[in-house]
């Protein structure tokens, strides 16, 4: 749109007025001059034709570098300057007819500053239309300039930022998205073309809208959580702050979305972990107790009975200490899958520790569909399971305790299925035994008589009595067997058969084992350095301390310690213990022979007496199971076996030891079958080290002569 501005005559100071309030004191001059002042742009009045300066102000006269009197009659260009004149010389010169021209220039102030300006000059005529001269305003733009740029200078940066964070940034306005960063569209699946424009509300799930808009709607500033809703539909848990950006109106906003997947994950996982067990991720005791009031409460009010079956595996530490913790782990688990996959969804599985796991049976209406279910569960566990190339059988011993019948209370019944369970390991492994209540008391006791068994191996309250083995041909001394015996705070010596076993069950034979070896090398050793003994002892290693991979090592260490000889030493097993573990059985065994350790087999006969594996494995002695030799010479079937074993055991080249000889009949029929080493009541009682030395000096005396008259 044309706009023509029609100017006062100034010379003339022919300005309208109105008619009725003329004044006195009226000067349209100073007006003009007082207007020229005021006026924050350059103002200057250039004659039409040639352009000359007819008037101006000091902001227009100082622009470039005139005053209000040296402008006078300057041309145009000399008046603004070479960039001002260049950016409206082209109009001025090409479209005269034009009332109003503009330009923008940079144009470096007199001292050299920067100086950005917009020029607009209005054409001035008359009432005809024929121009009379130019109105030329100059409008110093630096300032503002200079501030756009800092607002653009600034937004680059937060754009670079932006792009370089992994955090995602989103710019609204009201609430409706104008910008975000490719962090943005990383979490939310959409590009920012599909975003922008927009409400980001529609970003959130339904249940966080009312609260957010409210928290952008007064201007919050605080961090708080929430979860955007992903293209493809699920949900991205995501920690929020938004800022009302400085120096724009509170509802244009920069929010920043944090992606808080992880730290979720990692505290539903601690949450998770609370409750379960981090191997088997089967609820842990204290996730048991919840679940299983929950459901003791339930079969009160249907009126059902419930089962608590306390599982506890047989041997399992053998396997945990001869084949690793890891393969322990990987048991552990596969036995915790078994015992899921036996039950119902309904029932309840647990680990409780180690090796003892818990299932609860709901929803009961006989103590038969408890048995059945712990007979499964026997059987599942018992499957063969092949870990690292070996394959391994474990057996369960269960306990169970029947809800209303054997407790109320969810502690009580598990209390009482351990106290069954216990019952079951008596039993002889491998079963389930229902809860009565006298084994309450046995469980405590077996508790009392776990925590006597530790004080005294802290304290080392236990002894070594000797039982020395006779050459049966001319009764002189082949070796000892060391027979552990625990000093009893309240029951004095105890005999190995009331706690080894026990010390089994517990994970306690390992440090006693360690203790009689030492001992026995140790009192053998001073016996030697005394002139005494230059025999073998003997000593008993349990089947659990055999299946220990460091058997060998151990032994190998005690040794070197005592500086005993490794031909001074016997290491006694039974049978079982090459039986089973075959392969792993026979390396070790020549682990130990290897050591130059002799080898026997105690208790022979009762097992499994396999001719295969006397051949294969390197032995040294056979001893027959006194319960052969027991009821000889009167037996005749005895004799028949034990003759077998002597046979046997010569040609195998084995030396065959007669175990529990107490009678002279037996001593001779001993003798005459070739039997070569007898050990019994009738040859010596076991003798503690002080009555052993005693007896080893009588012998020296050449007090024996009474023996070989005896036999002979
Ligand atoms: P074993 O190795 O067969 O030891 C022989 C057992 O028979 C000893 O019983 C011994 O006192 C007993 N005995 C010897 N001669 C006669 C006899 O003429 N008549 C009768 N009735 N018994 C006789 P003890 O000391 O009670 O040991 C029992 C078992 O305990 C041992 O049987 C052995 O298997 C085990 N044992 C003993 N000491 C240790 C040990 O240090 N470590 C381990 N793991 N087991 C041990
Ligand atoms: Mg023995
Ligand atoms: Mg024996």
């Amino acid at each position: 749109m044309t706009q023509t501005l029609y100017m006062p005559d100034i010379s003339e100071t022919a300005l309208a007025t109105d008619a009725g309030h003329s004044s006195a004191a009226w000067d349209p001059q100073e007006l003009l001059q007082l207007l020229a002042k005021a006026l924050p742009e350059g103002v200057g009045y250039f004659e039409a034709h040639t352009l000359r300066c007819l008037w101006a102000n000091a902001l227009l006269a100082n622009y470039n570098g005139g005053t209000v009197q040296s402008v006078l009659g300057k041309t145009m260009a000399q008046v603004l300057g070479d960039s001002a004149w260049s950016a409206v010389r082209e109009p001025l010169a090409h479209q005269p007819q034009h009332s109003l021209i503009s330009g923008q220039c940079d144009q470096p102030s007199p001292c050299g500053n920067l100086r950005k300006s917009h020029i607009q000059l209005r054409a001035h005529c008359d009432a005809t239309g024929s121009l009379l001269g130019w109105l030329v305003l100059v409008h110093d733009r630096t300032g503002q300039w200079l501030a756009e740029r800092a607002v653009q200078d600034s937004e680059d940066r937060l754009r670079k930022f932006a792009a370089a964070t992994g955090e995602a940034i989103l710019f609204h306005r009201s609430g409706v998205l104008m910008d975000g960063n490719v962090a943005l569209q990383n979490l939310t699946g959409y590009t920012l073309a599909q975003m922008v424009g927009t409400s980001v509300y529609d970003l959130l799930p339904q249940r966080f809208q009312p609260s957010i808009r409210e928290y952008a709607r007064y201007g919050g500033e605080y961090l708080y959580e929430a979860a955007i809703r992903h293209k493809d539909g699920h949900e991205v848990p995501v920690e929020i702050v938004g800022k009302t950006m400085p120096e724009q109106d509170a509802s244009y906003r920069i929010v920043v979305l944090r992606d808080i997947t992880q730290r979720k994950k990692a505290q539903q996982r601690e949450a998770f972990l609370q409750l379960h067990d981090a191997l088997t991720q089967l609820p842990n005791r204290r996730h048991l107790m919840d679940l299983l009031d929950t459901a003791l409460a339930q079969a009160q009010r249907e009126r059902t009975q419930a089962a608590v079956l306390y599982i506890d595996l047989d041997h399992f530490k053998t396997v945990n200490d001869s084949l690793g913790h890891s393969t322990g782990d990987q048991l552990l688990c596969e036995i915790a899958r078994r015992l899921r996959a036996t039950v119902r969804d309904e029932d309840i599985v647990a680990r409780l520790n180690g090796d003892k796991f818990v299932i609860v049976l709901t929803q009961l209406h006989s103590r038969e569909n408890a048995a059945v279910v712990a007979d499964k569960v026997i059987l599942a566990v018992c499957q063969s399971v092949t870990l690292d190339n070996t394959p391994l059988t474990l057996s369960p011993s269960i306990g169970i305790g029947m809800y209303p019948d054997d407790g109320l209370e969810a502690l009580e019944l598990l209390r009482n299925a351990d106290a069954a369970m216990y019952h079951a390991k008596d039993s002889g492994r491998a079963n389930r035994q229902f809860y009565a209540p006298d084994m309450a008391g046995r469980a405590t006791e077996v508790l009392r008589k776990e925590r006597l068994l530790r004080a005294a191996i802290t304290q080392g309250d236990f002894v070594l009595h000797y039982q020395p083995q006779l050459h049966l041909h001319d009764g002189s001394l082949a070796g000892f067997e060391a027979l552990v015996r625990w000093q009893h705070p309240e029951r004095g010596l105890v005999g190995p058969d009331e706690f080894i076993t026990f010390a089994e069950s517990r994970g306690l034979i390992t440090p006693i084992g360690r203790w009689v070896l030492q001992e026995a090398c140790r009192q053998l050793k001073v016996w030697q350095s005394q002139g005494l003994a230059f025999v073998p002892v003997a000593v008993n290693l349990s089947a659990l301390e055999f299946r220990q991979r460091d058997v060998a090592a151990d032994i190998a260490e005690v040794l070197q310690k005592s500086g005993l000889e490794p031909q001074y030493l016997d290491i006694e097993l039974t049978e079982s213990v090459l039986m089973h573990n075959a392969s792993q059985g026979l390396a070790t065994l020549h682990a130990l022979k290897a050591l130059g350790v002799g080898i026997s087999i105690d208790d022979f006969g009762t097992g499994y007496s396999s001719l295969s594996y006397l051949k294969r494995y390197p032995i040294d002695k056979l001893k027959i199971d006194r319960s052969f030799v027991m009821d000889t010479p009167g037996s005749s079937e005895d004799v028949a076996i034990v003759t077998a074993i002597i046979q046997m055991g010569r040609s195998l080249q084995l030396l065959t030891v007669a175990e529990g000889v107490e009678t002279p009949e037996q001593i001779a029929l001993m003798q005459s079958l070739g039997c070569d080493l007898g050990q019994g009541h009738g040859l010596s009682l076991p003798m503690d080290a002080t009555q052993t030395t005693a007896w080893m000096r009588m012998r020296q005396r050449g007090e024996q002569a009474a023996w070989i008259g005896a036999a002979g």
